[in-house]
């Protein structure tokens, strides 16, 4: 018997909890608390009372109450898919209850966009004594791209060199403006200036100033800008042969021209300002009045192609290979009501869950994905709704 408590009930978590739901060979209890109780009542009426036993209110950034939740539910694993600042208190929570831990994004400070995994690797010796494991970033991006990496390095070559993440949303909600996961996370993610790996060191660049057309499979070309994404940063402490790491994003003009103006005149800004006696966060002001990235499914049309280039050397020779997968926008959403963007997200985290539940992917400590044998998790992503295909390219990706 294995008892889950998943915490959010946004458009990843509405994804999470219908898979888990929907395989009581490794879920057999679903618990689900976030802020707003009655968007996990929602969610526990769509994927069945008799799967969801219980919703709660929580707060998730208040340590105590968690703990309190976590004694009473008393899961075997907590599913975190609220937002990236809450972290750390979800891990401390496990940590203080006895309970091993998931997410799909590394921790952010809320005053401070900065994205890097040392805050939650500094808690590996507290896992590891605790008996404990805590698995970090089970989404697509990161999540699915560390574990293609993985199983390019052990299956395809002796030696990797260069990694280019690719990422393409070639789909089209028909609305002016609107981001595919929550908002305030994604602005403040793609407006941070961009940061590669090459020879040895960090390299930055301005904000989305780098740009590639590049070809992707069943959706064609699209122009693809140079970011920081966080799997980088794990994939390149682990396969230390890297000599370049890169991660690229799909963006249309009209996207690119919006997120300028709003930029432009303050709106993304994470700096508290006065407004009507009180104080308000721009971009938490702007998250507010954009679409929900859940109701974007209905009538969402078009492909996601999310893949990893690699070239590496294979019995002395070089050559380069690409994994990826296609993701529908309206498949999504006649499985589980949801876009794409949600559903390559959530599916991951729920794979993530079933290894460590069978104990297939388990050790106590806090681990990446590419730091487990990435088979069982390609195989489970071919069974779940996110199969995936291997090419030999030709050349190596754009120098
Ligand atoms: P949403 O904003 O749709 O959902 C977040 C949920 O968390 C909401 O239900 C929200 O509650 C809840 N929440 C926020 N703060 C608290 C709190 N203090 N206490 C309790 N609950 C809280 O986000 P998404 O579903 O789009 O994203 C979820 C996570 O997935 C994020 O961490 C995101 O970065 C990550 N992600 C990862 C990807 C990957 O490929 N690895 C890709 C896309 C997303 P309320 O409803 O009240 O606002």
């Amino acid at each position: 018997m294995s008892r889950v408590l998943i915490i959010g009930a946004g458009g990843v978590s509405s994804v999470v909890v219908k898979k888990c739901a929907s395989l009581p060979q490794y879920f057999s209890e679903i618990y689900l608390a976030s802020r707003t109780v009655s968007k996990c009542e929602k969610l526990q009426q769509e994927a069945g009372a008799d799967r969801v036993k219980e919703v709660f209110a929580v707060d998730a950034d208040n340590v105590p109450e968690l703990v309190s939740l976590i004694n009473k539910v008393k899961p075997d694993l907590v599913i975190n898919v609220a937002l990236p600042y809450q972290d750390l208190t979800i891990m401390d929570a496990c940590l203080e209850t006895g309970v091993h831990y998931l997410d799909t994004a590394n921790y952010e400070p809320k005053d401070e966009a900065k994205f890097e995994y040392s805050w939650q690797w500094a808690y590996q010796d507290k896992f590891k004594q605790a008996g404990l494991m805590a698995l970090l970033g089970s989404g697509f991006d990161p999540g699915v791209t560390n574990v293609y990496t993985a199983y390019a390095a052990k299956h395809y070559f002796d030696e990797i060199h260069y990694l280019d993440i690719v990422d393409c949303n070639g789909g089209d909600h028909g609305q002016a403006f609107a981001t595919n996961f929550n908002p305030e996370i994604n602005i403040r993610e793609i407006t941070q200036r961009g940061r590669f790996w090459e020879n040895g060191e960090w390299k930055e660049t301005d904000p989305l100033s780098v740009r590639e057309d590049l070809d992707y499979q069943n959706i064609g070309v699209r122009a693809s800008y140079l970011m920081f994404h966080e799997e980088l940063e794990s994939l390149v402490k682990h396969f230390p042969t890297l000599k370049r790491a890169r991660f690229w994003m799909t963006f249309g003009d009209a996207y690119l021209t919006h997120l300028r103006v709003l930029e432009g005149i303050g709106m993304t800004s994470i700096e508290p300002i006065e407004f009507q006696g009180q104080q308000i966060v721009p971009l938490e002001f702007l998250k507010a009045v954009l679409p929900d990235p859940g109701s974007l499914a209905e009538g969402y049309t078009g492909k996601t192609c999310i893949g990893t280039y690699i070239t590496g050397l294979k019995d002395g020779k070089e050559k380069t290979i690409f994994i990826w997968n296609n993701c529908d926008h309206a498949a999504c959403h006649d499985e589980v009501g949801a876009q794409a963007v949600s559903y390559t997200t959530g599916v991951p985290a729920m794979i993530g869950a079933s290894l460590m539940l069978e104990g297939q992917w388990m050790k106590p400590g806090v681990w990446n994905m590419e730091q487990f044998d990435p088979d069982p998790f390609m195989e489970r992503l071919n069974q779940y709704g996110l199969p995936w295909q291997v090419i030999e390219c030709d050349s190596p990706f754009a120098k």
